[in-house]
């Protein structure tokens, strides 16, 4: 046997050592999955399979990245790099870019992104005239999404009677028409969506038995990680592949399926021993992650779960600290005790910031985090959320790229034809788009032949558009002639960006500045690499093929410096680190308020803080606030009911909670003690009470209510004496809580009249003065 399997266990050797037809590995987190994929290809390397017969697939490109430096390490570089290796859409827009024209568009078709997919739906709702309040473009996305991830096509979905049914039900019988509409835009401006890369490499297959023949010859073992989160797209992609020679191992594990919003299907893994007859399953039971406090903590929780395959899980490890449940009066004091625990581990256990991850269910929560991180100079990174490609003068850089490429291009025609300002304005461009839809052709083809489509505009404007047309064609021209960073730095300044954003030095300025350069310094990067791989001339074709994939799961560019990371639950699959932070468990938040209809979406959530937990190789710290702002209002926000899913033998519960019989008494505690505590101006404080009340008022703990009483007491009946300032049940040494600080020790009193102050030193978040007349806190 191979020296390097040593470093497997058994069951794990089993599983890679298998090869008399399709196999499932179905482990719990942290068993060893990917590391059997890993090991398998190198394995199947070893054994003589060529690189460029196997293919490999994962949830994202980091992760590819991660298993392709491991298998170089067994096998070398050179054989590593010609491995198919990537993310579904990666590989698969490669495999349409070469057979486009069996689909009627050129290999030169260009990418929309989720955000030109919901500007092109927002302007075909508008257009159609119709109200975007009941055919919401996020809602109308995420329908037309899932219809194509089921592989409906337009087409498929006017005759399908349930979906026209259902949408007439929702009295949004449009649905269909919209979904045509956008297909044939995408069509005429040779784009795909995210969507669709998977949906025409169906199509492509189903329509083409010749390209599948091909490259069922070319993939001669096919792997999937993550299994659990593919869809039916996927799903069928790579059963259409391994038919025949069945060739296939699977890793996968159904608790951590989390993507059944965009269509992944738990019933995929659990299906899959009728659609590979034959298929042998494997177990991993030992978790090489954790401690056995944590992995006994998450077993704990999953098992509330019921629709689940029932596994072992076990570790080994040292039994490790239980998880620490966190309870901060607000969101801000949250943010505070997190970025204070940090530095505390970091001085006291050396570890290093790197060691660190930040876990939330929603990006928006990041900002916090953020503001407490930064105030302690303790150096961050933020996965997903508004990623660099995604900022506004990236995106404009890269419409003119997209139209070098490819002028058809709608949604980049939209985003530059007239920035920076060319006097194109929006009246111009509706009737661009009008005539276009009007003759059935791309915007691209109206600007470069206004008369002959007899655009309604006047003499002036007809020469601005001229000159935007022979700009883009001057980039077209110039993209056949020269190399990525070339042809890069041209656009930047003949499109008048470069005047634009160096015009002045003021601090927007000065960070678009960065980021253009940065994103030079991506191009000059991405061209040294292909370089090393012996490609001489690098087109800024091969480079937007690649940012166009970037997902959100995905940074630019790996960034080893050290830092905390953060990210959401969702993006962190498959990765580990020695102290886990997952934060924000309140009701309506974790669980998701939508989540709560339905059994099976509070299933998904469960398996989501599964996940979360099972990062964690050394700590895990579970936290939560009594009031967070949300839609710019404060809010009592329960504890998540999933605290009382952990067995509590493996958790530090704060007092409170402990003192409660169980997390659902305290619920009513925690939103009654913030009953409109917590608020920006005297107005809405008393807004806000009705709502938040809880039903069950008679039971609550009497201390809930005081607080408020006690505020206004201590701020109308303060009295000055003897030349130091006290105030009714107010002294230098009184312990107070305040609603965003948390608690702290008053220090000091100051001031006459309005201009009264206290001066308090706040637990987590240090010192503070606060004026009294606008303070919200109570004594305790
Ligand atoms: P997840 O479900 O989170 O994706 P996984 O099942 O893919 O987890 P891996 O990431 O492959 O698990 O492994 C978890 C950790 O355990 C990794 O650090 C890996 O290197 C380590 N590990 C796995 N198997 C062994 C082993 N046999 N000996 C030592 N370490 C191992
Ligand atoms: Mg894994």
């Amino acid at each position: 046997m191979e020296e390097f399997l040593q470093d497997l266990n058994e069951s794990q050797q089993q599983a890679v050592l298998y090869n008399e037809g399709p196999s499932l590995v179905i482990a719990g987190a942290g068993s060893g999955k990917t590391r059997v994929l890993t090991y398998k290809i190198a394995f199947l390397l070893e054994s003589g399979y060529a690189p460029y017969n196997i293919l490999a697939l994962t949830f994202t490109n980091k992760a590819a990245r991660e298993m392709k430096e491991r298998i170089a390490s067994i096998v070398g570089g050179p054989t590593a790099a010609r491995l198919w290796m990537g993310t579904f859409h990666s590989i698969f827009s490669r495999i349409l870019r070469v057979n486009a024209d069996r689909l009627g568009f050129t290999s030169d078709f260009t990418i929309y992104d989720t955000s030109d997919s919901r500007s092109l739906l927002k302007s075909i709702i508008k257009e159609k005239d119709l109200d975007d309040k009941i055919y919401k473009p996020a809602s109308v996305q995420a329908i037309i999404s899932n219809a194509k991830n089921a592989l409906i096509t337009p087409q498929a979905y006017q005759v399908n009677k349930d979906l026209v049914e259902s949408d007439e039900r929702a009295k949004r019988p449009l649905i269909k028409d919209i979904y045509q509409t956008y297909w044939n835009r995408c069509q005429k401006a040779g784009v795909m969506d995210f969507d669709d890369l998977l949906l025409y490499t169906n199509i492509l297959f189903r329509d083409h038995p010749d390209v599948l023949e091909r490259y069922r010859q070319i993939f001669r073992f096919i792997l999937v990680d993550e299994y659990q989160d593919t869809n039916f797209a996927q799903h069928l992609i790579i059963h259409q592949l391994s038919k025949g020679h069945n060739h296939i191992c699977v890793v996968g594990d159904d608790a951590q399926s989390i993507y059944s919003f965009r269509g992944a299907n738990i019933s995929n893994i659990l299906n899959l021993k009728s659609d590979y007859p034959g298929c042998k399953t494997f177990k991993l039971e030992r978790n090489y992650r954790s401690t056995q406090n944590i992995v006994r903590a998450a077993n704990s929780l999953i098992d509330k779960n019921k629709e689940q395959i029932r596994k072992q899980v076990y570790s080994e490890n040292a039994v490790g600290n239980k998880i620490d449940v966190l309870s901060a009066y607000s969101d801000f004091e949250e943010g505070y005790m997190v970025a204070n625990r940090v530095s505390e581990m970091k001085r006291l256990s050396k570890y290093a910031y790197n060691d660190f991850v930040i876990l939330y269910r929603t990006n928006a929560q990041s900002r916090i985090f953020e503001e407490a991180l930064r105030k302690k100079n303790i150096p961050y990174r933020i996965y997903g959320g508004l990623s660099f490609y995604q900022r506004k003068e990236i995106k404009d850089v890269i419409a003119y790229f997209r139209l070098a490429i490819n002028p058809h291009d709608e949604e980049a025609i939209k985003r530059v034809i007239n920035y920076p300002a060319r006097g194109i304005g929006d009246t111009t461009l509706g009737k661009i788009i009008e005539c276009g839809i009007h003759n059935d052709v791309s915007l691209w083809q109206v600007i470069a032949t206004p008369l002959e489509y007899t655009l309604p505009v006047n003499n002036g404007t007809l020469n601005k558009i001229q000159k935007f047309k022979e700009l883009i064609e001057e980039f077209i021209d110039a993209n056949n002639k020269m190399n990525a960073m070339d042809i890069a730095e041209l656009i930047i300044r003949r499109s008048g960006i470069f005047t634009e954003i160096y015009a002045n030095r003021s601090p927007e300025n000065l960070s678009r500045q960065e980021n253009l350069q940065e994103l030079m310094n991506g191009i000059q990067e991405f061209c040294s690499l292909r370089q090393e791989e012996g490609v001489e001339e690098i087109a800024l074709t091969d480079f937007l093929a690649e940012i166009s994939l970037a997902t959100d799961q995905d940074e630019k560019e790996d960034d080893d410096s050290d830092k905390v990371t953060m990210m959401t639950i969702h993006a962190s699959k498959g990765l580990e680190f020695k102290n886990v932070f997952v934060v924000g468990l309140e009701e309506d938040l974790f669980p998701a308020a939508l989540s709560k209809n339905s059994e099976r979406e509070l299933e998904e959530e469960r398996r989501l803080l599964y996940v979360a937990i099972t990062r964690a190789e050394e700590n895990c710290a579970l936290s939560y606030a009594a009031t967070r702002y949300r839609n710019g209002q404060p809010t009592a926000m329960p504890p998540s009911r999933f605290l009382k899913d952990i067995d509590p033998t493996y958790l530090n519960m704060p007092s409170e909670l402990k003192s409660k019989q169980n997390v659902e008494d305290s619920i009513y505690s925690f939103s009654s003690r913030s009953l409109g505590m917590y608020s920006s101006s005297r107005s809405s404080f008393f807004k806000r009470e009705e709502p938040v009340l809880p039903s069950k008022k008679q039971d609550l703990p009497l201390k809930s209510y005081s607080p408020r009483l006690k505020r206004l007491d201590a701020v109308n009946t303060s009295s000055v004496s003897g030349g130091s300032v006290s105030i009714t049940g107010l002294d230098v040494g009184a312990r107070i809580r305040h609603d965003r600080f948390g608690s702290g020790i008053v220090t000091e009193i100051s001031g006459e009249g309005d201009n009264r102050k206290i001066g308090v030193e706040f637990e987590q978040v240090g010192k503070k003065q606060l004026l009294l007349k606008f303070a919200k806190f109570t004594i305790i």
